[in-house]
């Protein structure tokens, strides 16, 4: 089915009214927007998931992607619900494929907020030559930063560096569902952005911390989901990321305490016990996870 056709039937099928469990599911089977529950869903178009929640007062969406698929987002998600004059988009972090999509939302009066790293490394990342054609947060945040959303509370929680220097995990609150932004690569070796801050020391405490105030029932959203995997899981699948950084690290510290030069320990092929993980391309590999890890434990 065409996006035109999805649209359409989507606004037939909703007319104004609240999702009904026969569209829920249709939704649910369609995509490219996937209902989890409560009005909170995500949306996989191209780049980083976006995650939303939506109702007749306000919305919330997070990440924004690239200028194309944050207008087919927005041509679509209004049919969801009306969304009324309350407009926040939150930005997870900085990289491009979660923030190029931010004029299209800004022109739509979506108030855009980040972590208060987040607009310098957008600028730094962009380089002189377009650093002030970048389109920032307007609003930035510290620890952490409460949006009240019609029957929802959201907020955004910074935990210390990890994939980057300026990550949040945006919590719906009621839904119990939690956008992990690219603090989970589902079974893909992550990129580890040591120029924008990225520390795999606090990135492991910060995923434990995370599941810890998660219970059994929170459904989370990964910045990049994987085709056997899913792009949202639960707690383990978090644990599972954090066991993959720990093994990282201490493979790598091992080889150091040995002797061994960067180029021998990264020589390895894979990790026994995350043989499923997988590569996509040279900046997400093992050995550029592995280089990341000396980089870290040898300055
Ligand atoms: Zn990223």
């Amino acid at each position: 089915m065409n996006r035109k056709t999805f649209i359409h039937q989507l606004g037939l099928l909703t007319a104004g009214t609240a999702l009904t469990p026969a569209l829920f599911k249709w939704m649910q089977n369609n995509g490219p927007f996937y209902p989890i529950r409560n009005n909170v869903g995500y949306f996989t178009g191209r780049g980083g998931t976006m995650g939303w929640h939506i109702t007749d007062e306000s919305v919330v969406v997070v990440d924004s992607q690239f200028e194309n698929s944050a207008e087919d987002f927005l041509s679509g998600i209004f049919n969801i619900a009306s969304g009324g004059p309350s407009r926040y988009l939150f930005n997870t972090h900085h990289h491009g494929d979660h923030v190029s999509g931010n004029g299209v939302f800004q022109s739509d009066n979506f108030e855009i907020i980040a972590h208060q790293n987040v607009p310098d490394l957008q600028r730094v990342s962009a380089g002189p030559e377009s650093r002030d054609s970048v389109i920032a947060a307007n609003r930035v945040f510290d620890d952490e930063i409460t949006i009240e959303s019609g029957n929802e509370t959201v907020t955004a929680k910074h935990y210390g560096p990890g994939h980057t220097g300026g990550d949040s995990v945006i919590w719906f609150e009621n839904a119990n569902i939690v956008h992990m932004g690219d603090l989970v690569f589902n079974r893909w070796y992550p990129f580890i952005d040591k120029d924008g801050g990225a520390l795999i020391e606090n990135w492991i405490t910060l995923l434990e911390t995370v599941a810890k105030e998660a219970d059994r029932d929170t459904t989370f959203i990964f910045g990049h989901g994987n085709r056997d995997f899913g792009v949202t899981g639960d707690s383990d699948d978090v644990l599972y990321m954090r066991d993959y950084l720990t093994k990282l690290l201490e493979y790598t510290r091992a080889g150091i305490d040995d002797g061994q030069s960067l180029e021998e320990i990264s020589s390895v092929n894979q990790f026994e016990e995350f043989a499923n993980h997988q590569s996509a391309g040279a900046r997400l590999s093992l050995q550029a996870n592995i280089e990341a890890a000396y980089e870290e434990l040898t300055k």
